[in-house]
């Protein structure tokens, strides 16, 4: 699996697993546990899960599937925005640490913005950071505005990672957000690349498909994985669609294979609001 240098040093696997929806159905819990260990077995040791999936019950699945071996997993969670506070944070912060069954986090991110000041968030995130219950920080759902607004907070120029949605028909932060998290060693994590699952099938992605022997899914997940500091996270419950998922990631796209879908999904041309799901 190929890595991402996070700009803290640390090397973690270009693709990931997401969790959101997992841990509301009981009886999808072990496929679920068995989902996540196969990505784990095929080397995509980095977690996306959140306080808000499944109020804690997707974090409970993430607990069970790294039993045993949470050493070699990069976890990542999320506190809700109206748990920002500097205080909320850090209780947020225990409460998931108790339902993952672990001592700390690899990266913690605020999931959106909400009402509470940036700067109450980043005194959270740096007490956890003393305590050394995160072993890092980041944003999520921030456009370049809101990202600049967050950087120039104290101590927050040490964030590591910025979660957005992106996937082929979702590009706009091609425009600006993208290259200037890049740009500024900001990794990016790519959520929802295999838009929830409504992969556009054209007959340009079947074609790209073909030639690489892979399937639409493969060639959405390679498109976001083109760049080296991006990060894709996409979910699945059943372990045969990871194994799908994970060789993505060996998939290297040709520049007639890029030239061919930006033609069908053309690069924005002026700057556009953040999609967020
Ligand atoms: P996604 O990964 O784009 O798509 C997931 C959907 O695609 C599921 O319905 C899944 O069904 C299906 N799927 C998975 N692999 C497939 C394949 N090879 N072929 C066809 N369908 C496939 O969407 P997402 O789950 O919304 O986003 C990924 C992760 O990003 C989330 O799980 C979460 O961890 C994170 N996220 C973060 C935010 C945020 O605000 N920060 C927002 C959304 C998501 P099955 O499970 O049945 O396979």
């Amino acid at each position: 699996m190929r890595q991402v240098a996070l700009r803290n040093g640390t090397r973690v696997p270009a693709l990931g697993l997401g969790t959101w929806k997992m841990g509301e159905d009981v009886r999808q819990r072990a496929q679920e546990v068995r989902a996540l260990q196969t990505g784990m077995d095929l080397g995509a040791t980095l977690i996306d899960t959140a306080e808000m999936y499944g109020s804690g019950r997707a974090e409970e699945v993430v607990a069970a599937a790294v039993k045993g071996r949470r050493d070699s997993v990069y976890l990542v969670s999320k506190v809700l925005p109206q748990n920002a506070s500097r205080a909320g944070t850090v209780k947020a912060c225990e409460a998931s640490l108790k339902r993952l069954k672990t001592d700390r986090l690899d990266l913690y991110l605020l999931h959106w913005r909400g009402q509470v000041p940036f700067a109450e968030t980043m005194a959270g995130f740096d007490d956890l950071m003393q305590a050394g219950k995160i072993r890092g920080f980041g944003v999520s759902n921030l456009d370049l505005k809101e990202l600049t607004e967050w950087l120039a907070v104290s101590r927050a120029d040490k964030t590591l990672a910025n979660q957005v949605q992106y996937s082929l028909d979702q590009r706009g932060i091609d425009f600006d957000l993208l290259p200037w998290c890049l740009d500024r060693r900001i990794a990016l994590m790519a959520y929802c690349p295999l838009s929830q699952g409504r992969v556009p099938e054209t007959p340009v992605i079947k074609r790209v498909a073909e030639r690489h022997r892979a399937t639409p899914a493969q060639i959405m997940l390679a498109w976001v994985l083109r760049h080296e500091h991006v990060i894709a996270i996409p979910k699945s419950s059943r372990p045969e669609r990871v194994r799908e998922n994970v060789k993505a990631a060996d998939i290297v796209l040709s520049a007639e294979d890029l030239m061919e879908l930006d033609r069908e999904f053309p690069p924005p041309r002026k700057p556009q609001p953040l999609a967020m799901s």
